[in-house]
């Protein structure tokens, strides 16, 4: 067997205790602790670049607009004409990125609690962020994303949260209680509609039930998405509350004509078929929905398997 030139180094991603993923780095291009998380930037042969947020892949260069397209564009696509847009975590900037493609968006506010990650992004993943933290329209504010919502009194017809999975002492988790869904929906215009990371519909199936059965004490409409997503290992889970309009309405032929409407020609994943497609679930997802009861709270919040 060839010997290997070099000491190899392995990045293992923990999916549960009993399960982990690994890939052969082939550069550590960053790696400190920030006021709040661990950030690695590692190119790794398989993925690419990637940003790791205490041990968790967030993006990487080979696959990450799938995540990103699926996170924003059936929200921004399924409001007629969203102005607006308040991005909820989202450090390197590709959730932003994405929001923007629509003309129609005039502002968008982007909360992060960690500075230093937004820094890292620009200097290191230009290939993700590309040149969105210029973009006019876009407002950076870095601060706790729930304290934001608790104090601004700012209404947006489109909220992103997109922060990092609800770990034990991490710092996003109590971004996926009822709480905090109720405050977000105060800040929410009368058709306003939330989109929210859900976490993995397999290895955290317990989570993505939740969040969803959360939302859905929340808001009036709750539709419930995923995607396979390679850098994850795993189908990835969406939720979408919404005050007026349901996302799984809209037509194929409605879809391709907004998408020509907001001149959007750079898509590499989202198109209205699989605009369509996200909201297929397989039954037994569909049948535990239908059972979830669990309610996520302040006092009894949810954490990640590992
Ligand atoms: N795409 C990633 C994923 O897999 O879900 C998440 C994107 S992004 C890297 C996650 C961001 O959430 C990080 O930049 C982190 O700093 C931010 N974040 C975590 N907790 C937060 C909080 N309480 N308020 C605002 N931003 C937070």
């Amino acid at each position: 067997m060839q010997s290997d030139e070099m000491p190899w180094r392995w990045f293992v991603e923990h999916q549960t205790p009993y399960t982990s993923i690994i890939h052969k780095v082939k550069r550590i291009i960053y790696s400190g602790k920030t006021e709040y998380q661990q950030v690695d930037i590692i190119e790794t042969y398989d993925l690419g670049i990637c940003l790791v947020l205490d041990g968790k892949v967030q993006s990487s260069t080979k696959d990450e607009w799938i995540y990103h397209e699926t996170l924003v564009h059936p929200t921004l696509f399924t409001h007629p004409k969203p102005k607006n847009v308040l991005i909820i975590g989202g450090g390197e900037g590709a959730t932003a990125r994405e929001v923007l493609k629509h003309k129609c968006v005039e502002k968008a506010i982007m909360i992060d609690i960690d500075k230093q990650v937004v820094e890292l992004s620009k200097k290191y993943l230009r290939e993700i962020c590309e040149n969105v933290f210029e973009d006019p329209r876009l407002e950076l504010i870095f601060t706790d994303g729930r304290k934001f919502v608790e104090k601004t009194s700012t209404t947006f017809d489109i909220a992103i949260i997109d922060v990092t999975d609800p770990l034990s002492g991490g710092p996003s988790y109590l971004l996926y209680t009822k709480e905090f869904y109720e405050k977000l929906y105060q800040r929410l215009s009368d058709d306003g509609i939330l989109a929210t990371q859900a976490t993995s519909t397999f290895y955290s199936i317990d989570c993505f039930l939740a969040i969803y059965n959360t939302l859905s004490k929340v808001f009036n409409i709750v539709k419930a998405a995923h995607v396979w997503i390679p850098s994850f290992a795993s189908t990835w889970g969406f939720v979408i509350g919404s005050k007026k309009y349901d996302p799984e309405e809209l037509e194929i032929e409605y879809l391709e004509e907004k998408i020509k409407e907001r001149k959007i020609t750079n898509l590499k994943f989202y198109t209205p078929k699989i605009h369509k497609s996200v909201f297929v679930l397989p039954p037994h997802i569909e049948r535990r929905l239908k059972e979830e009861n669990r309610i996520i709270r302040d006092e009894q919040p949810i954490f990640m398997p590992a």
